[in-house]
């Protein structure tokens, strides 16, 4: 049994301290009360250490939104996973918004270091992959979201893949209020996520990796989404901004039956 994780990605909001500690304060216990579900903040990194403080001795894990796959060096405005070792439990990689302005940086081989380096520092990668609306009309959902899958997980072990998590997230669902369909998101992790990695590694390995869907999540639609065999929670950008935050979470604990 998969443990359903639900990721806010705060993107480039809440950066201060301040307004970072106010709202989690506002979230902090009803989402200590959900059993069940594994919670992860992403704010930005100016609000980490502001928000690591809130959340001491809870269960809701920190995660970055972003790192360099270097240990350190001349990477100017950049953060190296052993910046966020040993605070940070998750961080995401390869979000299609880096993806899409940062062509040369967030390549699938950066994407792949990335993962590789997360898991070095014992940091859990939210690795996300995803199709463009060009994409999806053509009919290309598969190829495009089964390659990025098989070049992010290169040259890793079943190990390493089991500890990691796929957000599957269709850009053009991403900030849209369009969110795909609870079936076809299903049936897209299905054979593009799940399928590519038994074939890279095994089937039991490829039923290990929890598989997230991102786009347009509300607590009214998550409901739907992770009652689908496939799915095991969700990448929560404008939503993780409201205190609805905490209905989303509690809807997806109840779906799960807990
Ligand atoms: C995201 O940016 O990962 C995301 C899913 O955003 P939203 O929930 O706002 O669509």
């Amino acid at each position: 049994m998969r443990v359903p994780v639900v990721a806010a990605n705060w993107k480039m909001n809440l950066g201060t301290g301040h307004e970072a500690v106010e709202f989690v304060r506002s979230i902090r216990r009803g989402l200590q009360a959900v059993e069940g579900v594994e919670i992860v903040l992403c704010p930005p990194y100016t609000a980490l250490s502001a928000v690591a403080e809130v959340l001491g001795g809870s269960h809701i894990a920190l995660g970055a939104q972003d790192m360099h796959w270097e240990e350190k060096g001349a990477h100017t405005g950049d953060i190296s996973p052993a910046m966020l070792a040993g605070w940070c439990r998750h961080v995401i990689v390869g979000h299609s918004e880096r993806r899409a302005t940062r062509s040369e940086a967030e390549s699938d081989v950066a994407i792949n270091r990335k993962a590789k380096a997360a898991l070095a520092h014992d940091l859990v990668p939210i690795v996300c992959v995803g199709e463009n609306v060009e994409q999806n009309d053509a009919g290309q959902t598969e190829t495009v979201v089964g390659g990025q899958v098989s070049a992010a997980f290169a040259g890793m072990d079943a190990a390493q893949v089991s500890r990691c998590v796929v957000a599957y997230e269709p850009i053009w669902a991403i900030g849209t209020g369009k969110a795909a369909s609870p079936a076809e998101a299903n049936r897209t992790i299905n054979l593009a996520v799940r399928g590519p990695l038994a074939q890279a590694f095994d089937e039991p390995t490829a039923q290990r990796v929890r598989v997230l869907y991102g786009g347009s999540v509300n607590a009214a639609n998550i409901g739907s989404f992770v009652e689908m065999p496939d799915i095991d929670g969700a990448l929560v950008g404008g939503a993780s901004l409201t205190p609805d935050f905490v209905k989303l979470v509690e809807a997806v604990a109840k779906a799960r039956g807990k």
